[in-house]
């Protein structure tokens, strides 16, 4: 069996060997079992259905639920010479009419399905008179209630159990905590699967983030140690992806822009020159990346804080797909929390859709926030267990000084709660160094008793502890948009003394210019 796999890879994929555990999942299912594989994106979870369908005789069904997908899928099928077919709302008639005929005759290896024209009565009677190989379900996670891509059909995929028993059936994701697997066992009724988790991590990403300081000065120094190199450069919004790109190609480095407001034919060619000409810099909006398949992108640089840990890993997992060494780096600050939080309260969104959405950016501040390894850190989110430090990220490489920073966390507590929970950073930080202006006049903030008390650290310095506040959630933003801050229950045992808090000490101590924020 594994023989003829090699075999088939070699000559219709023209590819030289399997990767992670693609042969061991290959050879249970062209043997006839179910299979459950957890694979992240890129990883190659499409060769474990095409290399069993061409084992097993007979039709390979494969569910999808993106139309886009489905016909890139059938393109790359084709190209390899193999006989493939999407059935989804963009067949006319006649293309379906003659679909059927060529599966009647024998005539076709693959055929991509959405759900719901699988599950029509007519389809699934149609399938029980042919010679079926196998069911691949991807994006097997569509099952879950609980996960952002819940689709209602995906449920009633169980019942290809029953209705072709002695066919066997595989079910693929991206996504792999314990819950989603569970759920996808019992709905799609997969009792008997073998499962096939591969690791998540990429062992060739080094992982840096940095405190915003002067992004984009931050961004040409680690840009200095890629020239040449392709690679992409994240940024939260369209007007910021043109400037970056704008102002790196007066710095001397080939750089272009890409986001959805772009005209269709000029974001296509940006993306053509992307992946065919070497050492482009794509600056992007999260628009770019879906269906990217460059191998040799060496870096993926993030001007502005993703909204998840899921989104980061994802993002940064398009550098160093071809196994080669490849940089992650973040430059993040208090203004990307506060501009995220502010996106959320203004997005439609029920109180529960925006409760879950703040517990994932607080996830993604931890991470940026933590003093120990942050591979260990990411894979944990994933339910990925490293044993070790990783030795191959920035808290590995330089260990982090903290500082005990119990008495300046009260202080900003104190300010917080004393001027009625109502204030942005900013305005703390002014309380705290005891400004003239304005706004402390009116509000009568140079009466509190935490007025000036904080001088002793700079600005910066400041906003670095709130920010580590926030991250540890001692203090939470409001949604109401403006950024006030408001004290959680969790920050009682640091107010009353009976805990103390050690802060990491930001790497890059800026020379601060008072007022002048961080971006
Ligand atoms: P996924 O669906 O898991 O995101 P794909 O199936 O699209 O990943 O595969 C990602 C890329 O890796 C594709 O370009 C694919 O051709 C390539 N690939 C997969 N398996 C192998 C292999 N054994 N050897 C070389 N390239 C592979
Ligand atoms: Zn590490």
């Amino acid at each position: 069996m594994r023989e003829q796999a090699l075999q088939r890879l070699r000559d219709v994929f023209g590819y030289n060997a399997f990767r992670g555990n693609q042969a061991d999942i290959i050879e249970q299912v062209a043997g006839g079992g179910d299979a459950l594989v957890l694979m992240p994106t890129g990883g190659g979870k499409s060769l474990c259905y095409q290399v069993p369908g061409l084992l097993r005789p007979g039709l390979t069904v494969v569910v999808s639920p993106l139309i886009a997908l489905m016909d890139d899928q059938v393109a790359t099928l084709k190209e390899l010479g193999l006989r493939a077919a999407a059935l989804n709302s963009t067949v006319d008639e006649q293309g379906q009419r003659e679909i059927a005929a060529s599966m009647r005759s024998g005539e076709l290896d693959f055929l991509y399905m959405a759900p719901e024209r699988l599950l029509k009565p007519r389809t699934l009677q149609f399938l029980q008179t042919l010679n079926i190989a196998l069911f691949a379900i991807d994006e097997a996670h569509c099952v879950s209630q609980w996960g952002h891509d819940f689709r209602p059909e995906y449920l009633q995929l169980g019942q290809l159990a029953e209705l072709f028993p002695d066919v066997p059936r595989m079910a693929l994701t991206a996504t792999a905590d314990e819950r989603t697997r569970q759920e996808i066992i019992q709905r799609l009724k997969l009792e008997h699967a073998a499962c096939f988790i591969s690791g998540f991590d990429r062992p060739n990403i080094f992982y840096r983030i940095v405190p915003k300081d002067k992004p984009r000065q931050q961004l040409l120094s680690f840009l200095a140690q890629h020239k040449g190199n392709a690679g992409i450069v994240y940024c939260l919004s369209r007007k910021k992806v043109e400037d970056v790109a704008a102002w790196l190609m007066q710095q001397g480095h080939p750089a272009l822009p890409y986001h959805a407001g772009l005209a269709s034919e000029l974001r296509a060619s940006h993306q053509r020159r992307f992946l065919n000409e070497e050492g482009l810099i794509m600056v992007a909006t999260i628009a770019f990346g879906m269906g990217i398949d460059k191998s040799n992108v060496r870096f993926v640089a993030h001007l502005d804080l993703p909204k998840s840990i899921e989104a980061y890993y994802q993002e940064t997992g398009r550098a160093g797909r071809d196994g080669l060494p490849a940089d992650a780096w973040m430059a993040y600050g208090l203004q990307d929390v506060l501009m995220l939080n502010q996106i959320m309260a203004n997005s439609e969104g029920d109180e529960r859709h925006k409760r879950i959405e703040r517990h994932k950016l607080d996830a993604m501040l931890a991470l940026c926030e933590i003093t120990t390894c942050r591979r260990r850190s990411l894979l944990a989110y994933f339910g990925d267990v490293l044993e070790e430090q990783c030795g191959y990220c920035d808290n590995c490489q330089d260990p982090v000084s903290t500082w005990d920073g119990s008495e300046a966390a009260r202080m900003a507590l104190s300010t917080v709660y004393r001027s009625g929970q109502r204030y942005g950073v900013g305005h703390l930080v002014d309380i705290l160094l005891g400004r003239d202006n304005e706004k402390i006049r009116t509000a009568g903030h140079q009466h509190l008793s935490t007025y000036g008390i904080g001088k002793q650290l700079g600005e910066q310095e400041w906003r670095s502890v709130f920010r580590q506040l926030i991250a540890r959630n001692l203090v939470e933003i409001d949604l109401d948009g403006f950024g006030s801050l408001r004290l959680t229950d969790a920050c009682r045992p640091l107010l009353r003394g009976e805990e103390g808090l050690d802060l990491r000490k930001d790497v890059s101590k800026p020379a601060s210019t008072p007022g002048r924020h961080a971006d």
